[in-house]
């Protein structure tokens, strides 16, 4: 079963100085089996989900062999972990395998995770357990549905081997089934590859690897040289900057915001130790490591992202000489940042557009409001869909099943909750949308179906016992975020009781 040996392939542990990635092999796995494809990821390949099914298929996307072309590889980048320069990083645990062109002329770069050791592997071992890649394959899906930028995933299969793993840090090492998913992005370059090359003074390879980044995904900006490499960084600053008003929006905590997790396509990228805001709760973060300094929590995301685009036109600097177009394009990331905010909040409320004026202080005071008792955004904002701008008897009902605990609705707080509600219900009589318009519009930026991260923990037990329908279900919900689903109700659900301190549910190690 071995593959063909590659002379230039090396997957031995070291430093790799002067390179942008290193050739390497996946590892082979004793007994492959597909677990759950995603038909429109596919899609982006020309392939049918049938295609996917097939032995070829699964011995491919295992890592156990390559089709002819494929040229598997590791990137070489640094980062900024937690705040400290980590120095090399790299793809420890994913491969990529090469790139497809579809029939669209789109480039799909293939990339295994979890499928061995690789020299960018430290003292790690390359592999990745069920539970870490389920939620991955179905966050990335999740996300695109919801029409957050993100990179995709093709395939979710257990590899048939054991991985050992220190789970939920209750001192106990288990063994774990083994998994490999493959995912698909335009490209994986992150932050880390162009800050390792300047960390390292590797200039000349940096501007190499700055010029084919802008001929191959950036060839609007123009020829490379100084001024591209400027307008490239406020492009990136601009998407990057989307990308946190999508996560604000949605209610989603990517966990570990290191500049090796940043993207330059302002995809979302590295599901970890991920988490879905359940009480809304802007200090909140899925990341058990994170959980004293709370750096990478909700409401810090956009901070974070500044920072890390700060780290990031350091490294550029070199290549362009005066410090000034990077920290205009620094500056413009507050603005779009903030402009985008604005709007997005007008949407979630309905309203047809943010006047600073009145819908600051109307925002703020809702954001004060809503983590003072434990609320569940998603369905908070299903909710108010529905409430009615004109008159009504109790106008906190429609937003009952919003809250966790009917008893932290104390009198004084439902007085604010209804004084709020009339402020809201008078800014909407002033935009005289119909309400039937108004619930349309909101409801298509409010999402009623989001992973939440019990539902993630549930299909990963019903696939430890062999059952695989309910992921099957769960990319069919999550296909539809922002429709109704009748029948499949339970999946909008907030979360229920006995999950709250269930391991899996809630808080996450990096262990994975
Ligand atoms: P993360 O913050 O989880 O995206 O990963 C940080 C670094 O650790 C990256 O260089 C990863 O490739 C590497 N890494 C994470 N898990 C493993 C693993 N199981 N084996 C090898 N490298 C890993
Ligand atoms: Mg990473
Ligand atoms: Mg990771």
């Amino acid at each position: 079963r071995a593959l063909p040996a590659d002379p230039r392939s090396d997957n031995s542990r070291r430093q790799v100085h002067q390179a942008c990635y290193s050739r390497v092999r996946p590892v082979q796995v004793r007994e492959p089996r597909l677990v759950a494809v995603s038909r429109e990821a596919a899609a982006l390949l020309d392939l049918t989900e049938n295609d996917c099914r097939c032995e070829r298929f699964l011995q491919v996307f295992a890592g156990n062999s390559l089709l002819a072309g494929m040229d598997p590889h590791a990137l070489c980048y640094g980062g900024h972990q937690f705040g400290n320069w980590a120095r090399q990083l790299g793809d420890g645990r994913a491969i990529n395998l090469g790139e497809v062109v579809n029939r669209r002329g789109e480039h799909w770069t293939l990339q295994l995770k979890g499928a061995g050791p690789t020299p960018y592997s430290r003292n790690a071992d390359g592999l990745a357990v069920l539970r870490s890649s389920l939620r991955e394959f179905l966050c990335s899906e999740a996300m695109f549905h919801l029409g957050v930028p993100t990179t995709r995933a093709l395939s979710l299969i257990l590899t048939g081997e054991s991985v050992l793993r220190d789970m939920f840090y209750d001192g106990n090492p288990a063994l774990e089934p083994g998994a490999v998913i493959c995912r698909l992005a335009p490209s994986f370059l992150r932050f880390g590859n162009y800050e390792l090359l300047a960390a390292r003074g590797e200039t000349a390879l940096l501007r190499q690897l700055v010029d084919f980044t802008l001929r191959t995904f950036f060839p609007h900006l123009g020829d490379p040289g100084p001024a591209a490499y400027g307008r490239w960084f406020a492009e990136i600053c601009r998407t990057t900057a989307e990308l946190m008003v999508h996560w604000l929006r949605v209610g989603f905590v990517h966990g570990v915001m290191n500049t090796d997790n940043m993207s330059i396509l302002g995809l979302t990228i590295d599901y970890g130790p991920y988490g879905w805001l359940e009480d809304y709760d802007p200090t909140w973060t899925p990341n058990t490591t994170d959980a004293m300094g709370r750096r990478y929590c909700y409401g810090r995301q956009p901070q974070i992202a500044h920072w890390n685009l700060a780290q990031l036109a350091t490294a550029l600097s070199p290549l362009i000489g005066e410090t000034e177009p990077l920290e205009e394009a620094l500056r413009d990331y507050a603005h779009h940042f903030e402009q985008g905010w604005q709007t997005m909040m007008a949407r979630k409320l309905g309203l047809r557009a943010f006047e600073p004026h009145s819908d600051r202080p109307l925002v703020e005071e809702l954001l004060r409001l809503l983590p003072e008792v434990e609320t569940d955004m998603t369905l908070f904002f299903r909710r108010l869909a529905m409430v009615p701008s004109g008159c009504a008897e109790d106008r906190v009902q429609p937003l009952r099943d919003a809250f966790y605990r009917p008893e932290q609705l104390t009198e004084p707080y439902r007085q604010r909750l209804h004084g709020w509600i009339e402020r809201y219900r008078q800014r909407l009589q002033r935009d005289n949308l119909p309400d039937a318009e108004r619930c349309r519009r909101m409801n298509a930026v409010n999402p009623k179906y989001v992973l939440r991260n019990y539902l993630a923990q549930l299909a990963i037990d019903k696939i430890m016992e062999g059952e695989y329908s309910l992921v099957e279900e769960m990319l069919e919900v999550l296909r539809h975020p922002y429709d109704e689903q009748p029948g499949r109700e339970w999946f909008a659900e907030k979360r229920p009781e006995w999950a709250r301190h269930r391991p899996g549910c809630s808080m996450l190690s990096c262990s994975s």
